[in-house]
């Protein structure tokens, strides 16, 4: 028995097949596309490495009960559909969907440094801002599957207007693309392409528009965990991701 994992980012995607005991046998990471595009990608990765089941992440809201997106801010072309039924026909394997917040948080709390705890919120900063509340090994969804949607709460001070709409959210500050957007925008170097690892070399080596830029982002996710912390009260907060 093998599995595969699907990773399916804002902007890189990630397989990893494992056996039954959790051995890796093989990864691969591609830059992320529509999901024919993934489902042809997966095909090629599967050839060499065949899998039984797999698993893939959704970076959105997710009805667990349909398997179908309801928003996707960052993959919006996933909105109203069921992706681990759309790659199931086009795999011929059985496969299920878990929001990628829930699947970082009970990785996390289960095999990663919320191992021993029984109550812990984790982060995972990427593209987006994912969170999740994970108690005694299972994760607090939310009426409709948006609980720990970190991201998206009001906490950078910066005026801009979030991709959902809302004004000033943690993502605004610190999710992907966007620390470097801030960066450009006090004057930095960092035009069209660059990434949080630009502004954080040229923090490190001394460009003062790039430290307030991140001097901001680390505010706001500040506040953000103290926000965290005055809602759930959790044993531990881990805080992850590609950021
Ligand atoms: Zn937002």
């Amino acid at each position: 028995m093998t599995a595969l994992g699907i990773d399916y980012g804002g902007t890189h995607t990630k397989f990893l097949l494992v056996s039954q005991g959790g051995e890796e046998l093989a990864r691969e990471t591609a830059p992320t596309g529509s999901i024919d595009e993934l489902g042809d990608r997966v095909a090629r990765f599967l050839a060499s490495a065949p899998a039984d089941a797999f698993g893939v992440t959704v970076a959105g809201t997710l009805d667990p009960a349909t398997g179908i997106v309801g928003r996707s801010t960052n993959l919006p072309w996933l909105d109203g559909t069921a992706p681990a039924e759309v790659l199931s026909a086009r795999l011929g394997i059985p496969g299920t969907a878990v929001q990628d917040g829930e699947a970082a948080a009970l990785a996390e709390a289960r095999l990663g440094a919320g191992r021993g705890s029984d109550d812990v919120f984790v982060l995972a900063l990427g593209t987006g801002i994912a969170g999740a509340h994970v108690t005694r090994g299972s994760v607090r969804r939310g009426a409709h599957g948006a609980a720990g949607e970190v991201g998206h709460m009001r906490v950078a001070t910066n005026g801009v207007v979030c991709s959902c709409g809302q004004l000033e959210c943690l993502e605004t500050a610190i999710g992907g693309h966007q620390l470097a957007a801030r960066w450009a925008e006090r004057g930095g170097a960092g035009a069209d392409g660059a990434t949080a690892v630009d502004v954080v070399r040229a923090a490190e080596s001394g460009d003062e528009s790039a430290r307030a830029a991140l001097d901001d982002a680390a505010r706001a996710l500040g506040r953000a965990i103290l926000e965290v912390s005055a809602l759930v009260d959790p044993e531990l907060i881990v805080v992850g991701g590609g950021l």
